[in-house]
């Protein structure tokens, strides 16, 4: 079994991109190599903009390489819970954002010709208790006549046509979610930046940053000091203390994925016919697909813990239990990956994104970050270049965890995670 993430070890080999010397000055700093400094880099360096990006590790190391390669729409709170907090037309903005993300990535694979299997497979959100069913009849509504969003219910009979099993009892289907492969959508996009113009600086960790008297920063990194007119946080759950504003403000939580061996295509076509996504509607929910080699990766929170080798495999071994229990025709069936990454909440299970003090920042995805870490990138870009209203997040500011003494380290998680489980299974 491997312990690195499928979409990595499937993708074309990344270069090295470590060992450079680091220019003086730059316009546009940006502070780390997922998919929202990739896709900061790409956008500013396509307006003309001197970038230079510093990833700590490898460009994809962080949550970018290691998660579900999801690119779904919907926003991480709901509808409902959004019009609550921001009234009905604040919340549609919001909605439109997280929907245009998902075509930002497509018209991406398209202007930049990234080969990464990008597919609007469609994603299930599935309801595990019969209870919660009529809850999706309201939702569904509410997406249509309020958010110009057309979904469609299935029953639980109607969802034997999409899955291969009886656990669910019933679906939201929504068309428009896509699929991708994401390890070579990262590195696609990190050549894409790299031909804009964009340099990009591997295993050189930013390490202090100071504001200067005139404006503009000074970086201090593991290879020398640079000068730049700006600079963007892009650490998301990966940011270190080198940044503890940002700590202060972020639970992050570990999630876990396992990867089949390959199923063949009947066998692959028995469990999700039509290839679609699928998303448990639970607290400690899962989430499931086909690979494009027929696997089936069946990822979750299974622990709430960080990632990290033990720590993997224990929660793979949870998933596995789960996957079986799910879909027991997959019982013996060997597991040829397992691998974990940090996902960053915010308190308010918003992204958050703008500037303190003149750094830009956006992260806090609460695990839609593939379509939104992107789709963030090119806002930001957009913000540096003076345009403050293409962030589709202002005036949310950036609330800290309200725990006393909280540096970034949540102790609390067992707790949650323990409340959160009681949960789903009493409502
Ligand atoms: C297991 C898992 C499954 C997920 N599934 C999905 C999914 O299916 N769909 C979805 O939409 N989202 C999913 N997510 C969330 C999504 O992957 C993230 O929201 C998104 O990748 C965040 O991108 P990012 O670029 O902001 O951060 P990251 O990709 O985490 O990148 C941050 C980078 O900053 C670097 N860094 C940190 N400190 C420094 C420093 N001081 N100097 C230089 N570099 C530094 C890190 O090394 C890292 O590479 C999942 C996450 C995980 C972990």
């Amino acid at each position: 079994m491997k312990q690195i993430p499928y979409w990595l070890d499937t993708a074309p080999a990344f270069p090295d991109r470590s060992g450079k010397d680091l220019p003086d000055a730059a316009d546009v700093v940006v502070i780390g190599g997922g998919l929202t400094g990739l896709s900061t880099a790409y956008h500013a360096a396509r307006k003309g903009a001197r970038v230079v990006l510093v990833e700590k590790d490898k460009v994809g190391s962080g949550a970018s390489g290691r998660n579900g390669s999801m690119c779904t729409q919907g926003i991480t709170i709901g509808p409902a819970e959004a019009r609550k907090r921001y009234g009905q037309e604040r919340a549609r903005e919001l909605y439109d954002a997280f929907r245009e993300a998902v075509d930002v990535v497509e018209e991406l694979t398209h202007t930049e010709n990234i080969d990464c299997d990008f597919h609007r497979s469609g994603r299930l959100g599935a309801v595990c208790k019969p209870g919660h069913f009529d809850g999706l009849r309201a939702k569904q509504r509410d997406l249509a006549d309020n958010f110009g969003h057309e979904t469609v219910v299935l029953s639980k009979s109607e969802l034997r046509a999409e899955l291969g099993t009886d656990y669910y009892h019933g679906a939201l289907l929504d068309p428009l979610s896509a699929g991708l492969h994401v390890g070579k959508f990262v590195g696609g996009l990190a050549n894409a930046a790299e031909r804009a113009g964009a340099e990009i600086h591997e295993r050189n960790a930013a390490t202090g940053l100071t504001r200067l008297p005139g404006g503009g920063f000074l970086v201090e990194t593991m290879n020398g000091t640079i000068r730049a007119q700006q600079v963007m946080a892009a650490t998301d759950a990966y940011t270190d203390k080198s940044m503890p504003w940002f700590r202060k403000r972020l639970i992050n939580v570990g999630s876990f994925v396992i990867v089949t061996e390959p199923l063949g295509e009947a066998r692959a076509k028995e469990l999700i016919p039509n290839g679609r996504l699928l998303v448990a509607h639970k607290n400690v929910g899962h989430y499931v697909r086909l690979t494009p080699d027929n696997r089936l990766a069946f990822g979750g929170r299974a622990r709430f813990a960080p990632s990290n080798p033990a720590s993997d495999v224990k929660s793979g071994d949870i998933l596995k239990r789960e996957m079986t229990e799910i879909f027991p025709q997959l019982a013996g069936v060997r597991i040829d990956y397992v691998w974990g990454g940090m996902v960053g909440f915010s308190w308010d299970r918003v992204p958050h994104a703008g500037d303190v003090n003149g750094l830009y920042y956006s992260m806090g995805y609460c695990g839609h970050g593939v379509q939104m870490a992107t789709y963030m990138g090119r806002a930001v870009a957009e913000m540096m270049d003076g345009k403050p209203e293409a962030n589709p997040l202002r005036g949310f500011g950036f609330p800290k965890v309200p725990v006393p003494f909280y540096n970034g380290t949540p102790w609390f998680l067992p707790f949650g995670g323990a409340y959160y489980k009681a949960k789903d299974k009493l409502f």
